[in-house]
């Protein structure tokens, strides 16, 4: 007979645990429901239209904003982050794509590392048969990563590791904001909650002067909390990863008319011009990924491509590429669009 889990749990285990798997930030949020205020300000970025093609965004409010209708009884939400800095860059003169497609799918690793989490949890639970650790999933926890309608960046800061900054990205103090977020869902309470820490984006401005697309703008205090400086139909990350189909005349300028060296996947100008990813931004030399053992790394393959690899790219080749790679979201022929954009065999950089 499957026994309960009453006790409450420790905040200091899950956090040495966390570390223990490499996260590089855990932090522990009351499952409360979505503050009205951000709901407000998520709908109206919505009805603003600038989320484009992403309907999925405005699908499932409910769920969003309770978590116990997305695991019934949920107590504790524990956000994590996991550094993806590559150690080895795409140099400068080749046509770039972004941090986070380098290595494998980040949703595999997550999903893998949190379960760990859950497992060493539900192991140290004096009230648990640990042998039935993978049947408490669904009932006792939940691992999410970008695969529940969660404000995951909401969470994040709910559970103090971080800033939403300018750029929209979450930023972790010390490590900056090339981490993937995912969150395990808990039905059992924790001895102790974390809080929000202070946005110290201040009165910088770098990321918004660094879009070449106008992508991003100065939010308000009043509208700090939204959306609203952010609009995906000018992002070169959303048009070159999300959107589907051919561009139009418009789209096609924007994807085309970038500095170089130009993205032909995704976007990293915003994050790399962000003080707080300093370690990256002044490295064209060696720097270290906080996490020393991060599987994210690009393949030397990868990392020497050319312009002109690019331009004659196979199928068989894109396969090889990026086997077991979140690039395979955009498919071959969203990638060859992107290419064909951008590049001629003798000019893309
Ligand atoms: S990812 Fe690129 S295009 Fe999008 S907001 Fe950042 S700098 Fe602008
Ligand atoms: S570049 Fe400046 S404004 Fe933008 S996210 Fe970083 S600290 Fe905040």
């Amino acid at each position: 007979m499957s026994k309960s889990i009453t006790s409450t749990l420790s905040s200091s285990f899950i956090k040495a645990e966390a570390t223990r798997l490499g996260f590089a930030a855990c932090g522990i949020a009351n499952a409360r429901t979505v503050e009205p205020k951000v709901q407000e300000a998520y709908e109206r970025w919505i009805a603003s239209g600038h989320q484009a093609q992403m309907a999925y965004m405005n699908r499932n409010l409910d769920l969003r904003y309770h978590p116990d209708l997305l695991l019934p009884g949920c107590r504790t939400i524990i956000s994590l982050a996991l550094d993806y800095t590559p150690t080895e860059r795409i140099a400068p003169d080749h046509p770039q794509i972004a941090f986070y497609v380098y290595g494998p799918d980040y949703h595999d690793v997550m999903k893998a590392r949190i379960r760990e989490l859950a497992k060493a949890i539900f192991k140290s639970s004096e009230h648990s048969d640990y042998s039935e650790y993978s049947e408490l999933e669904g009932g006792r926890f939940r691992v999410a990563v970008d695969t529940a309608p969660m404000l995951e960046r909401y969470w994040a800061e709910k559970s103090g590791i971080g800033w939403i900054g300018r750029h929209r990205n979450l930023i972790v103090p010390g490590c900056g904001s090339f981490v993937f977020l995912g969150e395990l869902l808990l039905t059992t309470d924790v001895d102790q909650y974390d809080s929000p820490i202070p946005n110290r984006c201040d009165t910088c401005h770098r990321c918004i002067d660094a879009c070449p697309t106008g992508a991003l703008s100065q939010s308000s205090e009043e509208n700090k909390l939204e959306e609203a400086s952010f609009d995906a139909r000018r992002c070169l990350s959303y048009l070159t990863i999300e959107h589907r189909g051919p561009f139009t005349p418009e789209q096609a300028d924007i994807v085309r008319n970038q500095p170089t060296p130009r993205y032909i996947y995704g976007c990293d100008r915003c994050q790399l011009a962000c003080p707080h990813n300093n370690r990256v931004y002044k490295a064209n030399t060696p720097y270290k990924p906080h996490d020393t053992n991060t599987p994210f790394q690009a393949s030397p393959r990868l990392t020497s491509m050319t312009a002109t690899d690019w331009a004659t790219l196979t199928r068989e080749q894109y396969q090889e590429l990026f086997r077991g790679s979140a690039v395979k979201r955009a498919k071959y022929e969203g990638l060859m669009r992107n290419i064909e954009t951008i590049c001629s065999l003798n000019e893309c950089k």
